[in-house]
């Protein structure tokens, strides 16, 4: 295998280069090869050229690439000390390296944590701490009208808002079980006072207790809860990085309480809501589904009654088939309580993303002693449903950005129209005129009266990616018209004001 050789001979000339190389580890397979090591000289990406150089000088018929170098933990073991490894490739001719590194730089051109800073989207703060994503007012802007948005779609089917506080005594987490699942995950918040609480990392315990805050009837049934709210995991500190990885993420998560007999059109109902969702983003075209049931070689992993679980991946698996979502089935891939239907994207260097999720769950509702009365006045327990649409934002915009090279549609840019005026003395008046006007009808305005010339604005607006370029002259001011382009065309059309501001707003309203 090319990899392994590439391997070998990458630790065979590090060890003849650098001093007192230690706690060494090879590794190789089809996709790439590394190489562990602590030595006394300190490396760095600077040193991969003469590296490479090396390599070819030895073997001539390898054409290797060098990707990465990072600090990792010996042996995986966070106990352990921190060594480096060098990630790197190697290809059977030049045409395949030259080809893979084209690839790697349209993937650095989408890079979302690019993308977020050169749109000023979100930032982080040494002073914050690492994982700790900050929104600036133009990623506010997105995350509010994402957030809008999933809602909107949300109540058509069924579902209400509810809001909780993010923290909670541990007994909530101990009788979920989600002490024990997560484990050295869970972040404790004490106080000089004798308080000991959680930082939530899911929401479904403090649902339930929404839930058994009143007696429900079977009449009532289904109910629905929807939340978008931070939550919080305590990730290894060496894992974190971008808005992908992080210590607060912010999760649309929702649940639905049912009677059995309602199972079906549940899932039913909730995976229209998923491809209603996707479809207006457009990005439903861009996924694969997940049908994650049993491991059936280990049944012991699981809690819950076997007619249970057998019923509901049938379940599961026939509204798939209904739906034609063309589900393939994953064992293994089941939640402890329950199957669920994932829905998966590619990202744009071709990862899979899981995002939208449907879970059955048999176990909480008795965990909590929820229940209904039924017809007979007798107390039934409740199914639960688990249900994500939007997931976690950070990794839902960071998908997006990377999905459409940063340009968002209009309902979604933070800034819809930016107006430039030819001459800042005189053609402001009638600019602030329409910035307020437009301002009045909840169109998101920049005025750039910035002391750059006019192709220096132009190209500035360009870079923002704002939809919509409004050029303010003489003519403009005389006749109080607008004229405007369009991102990424240099055509100029002519509107009246009034004309302009239907147009914007049949934009935004057609999503
Ligand atoms: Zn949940």
């Amino acid at each position: 295998m090319l990899n392994e050789r590439g391997a070998n001979l990458l630790a065979q000339i590090i060890k003849e280069r650098y001093h007192n190389v230690r706690m060494d580890n090879l590794h190789y397979d089809e996709k790439e090869f590394y190489y562990e090591f602590k030595c006394d000289e300190d490396l760095g990406e600077n040193d991969f050229p003469s590296l490479e150089e090396e390599m070819k000088k030895r073997d001539a018929s390898l054409y290797i690439k060098l990707l990465r170098i990072g600090g990792v933990y010996y042996e995986g073991n966070a106990n352990n000390e921190m060594i480096m490894r060098i990630v790197g490739k190697v290809f059977k001719s030049r045409e395949e390296k030259e080809e893979y590194l084209r690839e790697m730089e349209e993937a650095k051109l989408r890079d979302h944590r690019k993308i977020g800073e050169e749109l000023d989207l979100f930032c982080f703060s040494d002073y914050v701490g690492l994982g700790l994503p900050l929104y600036t007012p133009r990623g506010t802007i997105i995350k509010d009208e994402l957030q809008k948005e999933i809602e909107r779609v949300c109540r058509k089917y069924g579902f209400v808002k509810v809001s909780c506080p993010s923290l909670a005594s541990l007994s909530l987490f101990e009788t979920s079980g989600h002490a024990q699942k997560f484990g050295e995950e869970l972040f404790r918040v004490s106080s000089n006072q004798g308080h000991d609480f959680i930082l939530k990392p899911v929401q479904c315990p403090h649902h339930t207790q929404i839930y058994a805050s009143r007696i429900r009837s079977y009449k009532e049934l289904p109910i629905r809860y929807m939340e978008s709210d931070k939550q919080y995991r305590a990730e290894l500190p060496g894992a974190v990085g971008g808005l992908s990885r992080v210590y607060a993420i912010t999760v649309e998560d929702g649940h639905s309480f049912l009677r059995p007999d309602q199972i079906r059109d549940e899932i039913r109902n909730l995976c229209l809501l998923i491809k209603d969702f996707y479809s207006r983003m457009g990005l439903w075209d861009n996924h694969w589904v997940s049908l994650s049931v049993r491991d059936k070689e280990h049944p012991e992993k699981y809690i819950g009654s076997q007619e249970d679980w057998n019923l509901c991946e049938e379940l599961l698996a026939s509204v798939a088939e209904e739906l034609g979502l063309d589900a393939k089935v994953c064992e293994g891939e089941a939640a402890l309580y329950g199957p669920k239907l994932d829905f998966i994207f590619k990202d744009a260097l071709g990862r899979d993303v899981q995002i939208p999720t449907v879970q059955l769950d048999f176990a909480m509702p008795k965990r909590f002693n929820l229940f209904y009365i039924d017809e007979h006045g007798e107390k039934q327990t409740p199914v639960m449903v688990h249900r994500a649409v939007l997931g976690s934002y950070e990794r839902f915009i960071a998908l997006l950005l990377e999905q459409f090279k940063g340009v968002l549609p209009l309902w979604l840019s933070p800034t819809q129209v930016n107006i430039i005026p030819v001459n800042n003395k005189y053609h402001e008046e009638y600019a602030l005129k329409l910035k307020e006007r437009l301002e009045d009808e909840d169109i998101r305005v920049n005025y750039d009266d910035s002391k750059e010339n006019l192709s220096k604005k132009i190209r500035n607006s360009n870079m923002m990616k704002n939809p919509y370029m409004v050029i303010i002259g003489d003519k403009e001011r005389d006749h109080q018209e607008v004229s405007y382009r369009l991102l990424g065309s240099e055509e100029t059309h002519t509107l009246s004001l009034e004309e302009f501001i239907s147009l914007i707003k049949e934009e935004v309203k057609k999503r």
